[in-house]
């Protein structure tokens, strides 16, 4: 069997509202797969793929929050110790984007081990693009303001998953 080589170990979050598409994105990201009918995510708290970012092996272990979400609360330890924080939100339901705001940067804020982390809005379903309730500017004003990365994807028909995750990392790589 190969040895476990990479040069960096690297903990990122999925953070937002029941169906976003959380565990689309995972599931796109590291099995470049997309099922149409997802079940509640239970039992699988992370999934793990390498990348190859600036020379760097890096070892990603992306954890989903496993259907805590509906409780409008994840546990400290869910956040401990992750360097990137992805916060998922739907552009064709605006409450999933107000909650970004009132639910989950709060409450990464209450977890101050994560202050230093990499943060990513990531706007999701954009190939639903006549079902949009929130527009592309309203996103990247959003994300300025708090301070984070933003990408638009699509987890169904594979628009810049991928990218999303490599800006994160080289985003993690370049702070201290
Ligand atoms: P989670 O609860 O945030 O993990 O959300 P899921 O990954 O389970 O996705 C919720 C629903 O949204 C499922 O029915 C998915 O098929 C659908 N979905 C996820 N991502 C996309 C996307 O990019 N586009 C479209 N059209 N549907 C998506």
């Amino acid at each position: 069997m190969a040895a476990d080589n990479y040069d960096h170990l690297f903990k990122v979050l999925l953070v937002g509202d029941s169906a976003v598409g959380k565990s689309c994105l995972l599931m796109r990201f590291t099995a470049d797969r997309f099922d149409e009918v997802t079940t509640s995510t239970i039992g699988v708290d992370f999934r793990v793929k390498y990348l190859d970012v600036e020379g760097k092996r890096i070892k990603l272990a992306v954890w989903d929050t496993a259907g805590q979400e509906r409780f409008r609360t994840l546990t400290s330890s869910y956040y401990r110790g992750a360097q990137g924080i992805i916060f998922v939100y739907d552009v064709t339901r605006g409450e999933t984007f107000s909650d970004l705001e009132s639910i989950w940067m709060k409450e990464v804020d209450i977890y101050s081990n994560v202050e230093a982390a990499v943060k990513m809005v990531v706007a999701n379903k954009v190939d639903l693009e006549s079902e949009r309730q929130v527009s592309k500017q309203q996103g990247i004003d959003f994300a300025r303001n708090m301070g984070c990365l933003y990408v638009e994807t699509s987890a169904k028909t594979n628009v810049a998953v991928q990218q999303a995750f490599e800006e994160l990392v080289l985003k993690i790589l370049e702070t201290p």
